[in-house]
């Protein structure tokens, strides 16, 4: 791979950004002249406060957003958002929402209650229909508290090969409407979202890195639109020597939209709750347990747990674990260096492997959290701070 390809992708992980503004307080690292001062992580071992696995739900033809009839409801089908769910929620929702108020019904039951179920339930309310959400889950247990919580909107979406020929604007048409609609969350008490610094770190040569024990043969070829995002995000920027406040040849630095998704599920829980909304707790176990509901129209938004419900082999689990670092309020800047991701959250830091391509836990459903892959990314991070 080209460093610019490196350094591309490496700046979509981080999420899509615009020109960094520095100047961070604290204790300073950094010791080349001209270098901002930036807070340094704790990454001890014993500051990891928990480690969490998620399971992205990857679609080789992209989210399933259709309608299907099963008995006498009319289900609308909002899952399959691979590492991209919260980015493009309410661009999605809001697709799925014009479909199950297509023909006048305002009587709607929503199943699940992570990034899609609330974005959805959400809408359909403020579009005036009665609402009820169903779930096995709420957050913080669903998998959407999982996620890393950065701007990430075509992160293992769909494989290039596989989508139909407008699928890249309905892409694009989500992505925005939903970038639009999170910076009205910008500023909210709890900073359900903010925008964040990020420093993409890369050395001269380079670095071998882990294949992981997941790597397929038969890579699939991830489709990848950050263009049609051109003019939304401004590119990232090469920091010249004096301005590189890390040890390591070279960075780039821009700055990207972040979800603390402690706050914002809380958030958007609320809101819908205050706005006449409810949530039951319900478990499906087949298709034909949607008779149990007395809603004509149903939203499907049960994410990974589509693959079980509705038997529907083409969602893929992408496996993808977070070490959860204590809290540092005074950490206000993300970084990625040799595959390892850092961002901090007022919930805590994390840190995470994310493999040398988007192959990385691919096919892998194991929820188990692997100490060893948390301290090998941590030690990968470590000698930027010493
Ligand atoms: C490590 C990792 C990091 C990620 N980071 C990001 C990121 O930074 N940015 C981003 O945009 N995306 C990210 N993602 C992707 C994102 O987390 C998912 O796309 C998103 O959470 C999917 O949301 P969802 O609402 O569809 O599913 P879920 O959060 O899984 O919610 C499904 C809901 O349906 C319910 N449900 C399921 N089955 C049933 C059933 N049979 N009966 C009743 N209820 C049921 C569940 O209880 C739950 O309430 C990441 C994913 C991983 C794995």
């Amino acid at each position: 791979m080209t460093e610019a390809a490196r350094s591309s992708r490496r700046t979509v992980i981080m999420g899509l950004g615009s020109l960094g503004a520095l100047g961070l307080a604290g204790c300073a690292i950094g010791t080349r002249s001209g270098a901002p001062p930036l807070p340094p992580l704790r990454l001890q071992m014993s500051r990891v406060a928990r480690i969490t696995v998620c399971l992205r739900p990857f679609r080789a033809a992209g989210p399933r957003l259709e309608v299907e009839t099963v008995g006498d409801k009319r289900v609308v089908h909002n899952y399959g958002h691979g590492g991209s769910g919260w980015s493009l929620a309410w661009g999605s929702s809001t697709i799925a929402t014009g479909m199950a108020l297509e023909g006048g019904t305002r009587e709607v039951a929503v199943i699940g209650c992570g990034a899609l179920g609330l974005t959805s339930a959400l809408l359909l309310r403020r579009a005036g229909a009665r609402v009820t959400i169903y779930a096995k889950e709420r957050l913080p247990q669903t998998r959407s508290a999982r996620a890393t919580g950065t701007w990430s909107p075509d992160s293992r979406i769909a494989a290039t090969d596989s989508v139909t020929p407008t699928f890249p604007a309905q892409w694009e048409e989500m992505a925005r409407t939903s970038y639009a609609t999170y910076q009205s969350y910008i500023g909210l008490p709890g900073e359900p979202v903010a925008m964040s610094d990020r420093y993409v770190l890369f050395d001269d040569a380079v670095q071998p890195t882990p294949a992981g024990p997941n790597i397929s043969a038969e890579e699939v070829h991830f489709a990848s639109y950050g263009q049609r995002l051109a003019g939304l995000t401004s590119p990232y920027r090469y920091l010249p020597t004096n301005e590189n406040p890390f040890p390591v040849a070279h960075a780039r630095v821009g700055t990207s939209m972040q979800f603390n998704i402690a706050a914002l599920g809380q958030r958007l829980t609320d809101d819908f709750l205050r706005e006449g909304g409810q949530i039951v707790d319900m478990t499906f176990d087949t298709p034909a347990d949607l008779a149990r509901l007395r809603e004509p129209v149903v939203v499907n938004c049960t994410g990974y747990g589509a693959r079980a419900l509705w038997k529907d082999e083409s969602v893929v689990p992408v496996r993808g674990q977070i070490a959860w670092l204590m809290p540092q309020p005074e950490v206000r800047y993300g970084l990625f260096y040799r595959h390892v991701l850092m961002l901090p959250h007022p919930e805590g830091i994390v840190v995470q492997e994310t493999g040398r391509n988007d192959m990385y836990g691919y096919g892998n459903a194991d929820e188990a959290p692997d100490r060893s892959e948390a301290a090998t990314a941590m030690a990968t991070i470590a000698p930027l701070y010493r």
